[in-house]
C-alpha cells in the first residue's frame, strides 16, 4: 500500500465507523480524502487543526417531521432535514431536494460536497443542504403548494440571510421557491434574501434558473480550449431533463455542438444529427407538465431503457443524479470515443466509475468545479438583495463566464500534473485550502 493509501485508509476507518451505512457520504469524504490527506499530512497547520476530520462532520444537522394535506383531506407525514455543514468562509449555503430517496447520508453528501464548490466559486459562501423524502411526482400545485408550506413552517426559524440560505436542487425549481419564500416572508415578517432562485419579481437574480446549465457549457469550453479545442461541432451525450441537463443542451446547441442525447429513468432520447433547440424546449416543457418524453418530435427517437453513454460522443455531461453512472457504462463510454466528462449532477460517477474514466485518460471534470454556476449566481443574488438592486441577464451572464473561467483556473493550477491536468485532484485542492486557511485562523472554534 503506498503512503497515501494508508493514509486515507486510516482516516476512512474512523470516519466509516461515524457514519455507518451512509454511503453515498462516505463515497464523497474518501474522494476528497485520497487528494488532500497528503496536503494536510505536509502542512503543519493544518494538521494540528485536523481540518478534514472537522469538515467531515457538519457543524448541525436540523431534522423534523413535516405534516401536509392532500387534495383529497388526507394527511401524510414526511421526514425534513438541514445539514449545516460548515460556515467557516461564509453563511451555510445550498440547495433543498424533495425526493424519495432523500435521507441523512444523500444530504450529508451533498452538504460535504457543497463546502468545497462554494468555496471554489471564489464568493463568500459555506456549505449546506437540504431537503425531504417527499414526492412530488403526481401532486397537484396544490399539494406542492401545501408541502412547502409546511416545510418552511420548519426550516424557517434555522435560516437567514447572514446564517443559511437554501435554494432549488431536484424538484425544487422556481414555482416552489416561490411557495418556500413566500412562506418563510409571512413567518419572518421581513423581506430579505434568505433564499436564492427565487422569481425575478421579488428579488430573483436573472439567469440563475439558466445558470447550473450554461456555466457547466463555459467550464467545458475552457477546457477544451486548454487543449486548443473548441465546442462548436463536437458531439455531446447528455444524461437527465431537469434544469441542468436542458440548460446545458441549449447552451451548447446555441454553441454549435451537436447534442446527441437527453435522458429520464425510462430511456434516451437519441437525435444522431443533434437536437435543435425546439426539441430541447419541448423536453422541458415535457418535464414542467410531468409528462414523459417517449414521443418526441421529428427528428428524435426514444430508446426505452437505454442510456446515454453507449453513444458515439466527444463530450458526456452525466446531469441526472448520484451515481447515475456506473463502471461499466464509464467503459462504454470510453469504447463510444469519450475524451471528455463534465458533471452536471453532484456525484453522477460512482467511484468506480471515477476510476475507470480516470485510467482511460479521459478529462474528467467534478461537479464542485463543473457545476458550480448555479450556485455561484446564487451568491450574486445574495449581494443583488444584500444592496436592494438588480443586474441584468447580460451582466450575470458576463459575470458567469468569468467565475466559471476563475474556477477552472484555480482548479488547473493546483491540478497540474507531469501529463496533463488531474481536475479533480484540483478541484478538491483548491476548494480544501480555502476553507482549510479560514479554520487555521479560527483556531478550535
Ligand atoms: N443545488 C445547487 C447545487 O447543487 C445550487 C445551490 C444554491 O444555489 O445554493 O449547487
Amino acid at each position: 500500500m503506498t503512503e497515501r493509501a494508508q493514509l486515507v485508509e486510516t482516516f476512512m476507518e474512523d470516519v466509516r465507523a461515524r457514519n455507518t451505512g451512509q454511503d453515498e457520504f462516505l463515497q464523497a469524504v474518501e474522494e476528497v480524502a485520497e487528494d488532500v490527506l497528503t496536503i494536510e499530512k505536509n502542512n503543519p497547520d493544518y494538521a494540528r487543526n485536523k481540518v478534514l476530520e472537522r469538515l467531515s462532520e457538519p457543524d448541525r444537522i436540523i431534522g423534523f417531521r413535516v405534516v401536509w394535506e392532500d387534495d383529497a383531506g388526507e394527511y401524510h407525514i414526511n421526514r425534513g432535514w438541514r445539514v449545516q455543514f460548515s460556515n467557516a468562509i461564509g453563511p451555510y449555503k445550498g440547495g433543498i431536494r424533495f425526493h424519495p430517496s432523500v435521507n441523512a447520508s444523500v444530504l450529508k453528501f451533498l452538504g460535504f460536497e457543497q463546502i468545497f464548490k462554494n468555496a471554489l466559486t471564489g464568493l463568500p459562501l459555506g456549505g449546506a443542504k437540504g431537503g425531504a423524502d417527499f414526492d412530488p411526482k403526481g401532486r397537484s400545485d396544490r399539494e406542492i403548494m401545501r408541502f412547502c408550506q409546511a416545510f418552511m413552517g420548519e426550516l424557517g426559524r434555522y435560516i437567514g440571510p447572514d446564517r443559511d440560505v437554501p435554494a432549488g436542487d431536484i424538484n425544487v425549481g422556481t414555482r416552489e421557491i416561490g411557495y418556500l419564500f413566500g412562506a418563510y416572508k409571512k413567518l419572518q415578517g421581513e423581506f430579505h434574501g434568505a433564499v436564492t432562485g427565487k422569481g425575478e419579481a421579488f428579488g430573483g437574480s436573472a439567469m440563475r434558473v439558466e445558470a447550473t446549465g450554461y456555466g457547466l457549457i463555459y467550464f467545458v469550453q475552457a477546457m477544451l480550449n486548454e487543449t486548443g479545442q473548441e465546442i462548436e461541432g463536437k458531439r455531446i451525450a447528455i444524461s437527465g431533463k431537469g434544469n441542468v441537463a436542458t440548460h446545458a443542451a441549449e447552451k451548447a446547441a446555441q454553441l454549435g455542438a451537436k447534442v446527441i442525447s437527453l435522458s429520464d429513468t425510462s430511456g434516451t432520447l437519441v437525435a444522431e444529427d443533434g437536437l435543435s433547440l425546439e426539441q430541447i424546449d419541448w423536453v422541458r416543457q415535457q418535464k414542467r407538465q410531468g409528462l414523459d418524453i417517449s414521443a418526441p418530435p421529428g427528428g428524435a427517437v426514444f430508446e426505452p431503457d437505454t442510456l446515454p453513454w453507449a453513444l458515439e460522443a466527444d463530450i458526456a455531461l452525466p446531469c441526472a443524479t448520484q451515481n447515475e453512472m456506473d463502471e461499466k457504462s464509464a467503459k462504454d463510454l470510453i469504447d463510444s470515443g469519450v475524451r471528455l466528462i463534465a458533471e452536471g449532477a453532484n456525484m453522477p460517477l460512482t467511484a468506480d466509475a471515477v476510476h475507470a474514466v480516470r485510467e482511460g485518460g479521459v478529462s474528467y471534470a467534478p461537479g464542485k468545479a463543473s457545476n458550480a454556476g448555479g450556485v455561484a449566481i446564487s451568491g450574486l443574488e445574495m449581494s443583488q438583495n444584500a444592496h436592494r438592486r438588480s443586474m441584468t441577464a447580460d451582466q450575470v451572464d458576463q459575470e458567469l463566464k468569468k467565475i466559471m473561467c476563475m474556477i477552472h483556473e484555480r482548479t488547473i493550477r493546483e491540478g497540474k500534473t507531469g501529463n496533463g491536468i488531474d481536475y479533480r485532484c484540483g478541484a478538491n485542492i483548491a476548494g480544501y485550502r480555502k476553507v482549510a486557511d479560514a479554520l487555521v485562523a479560527y483556531g478550535t472554534m
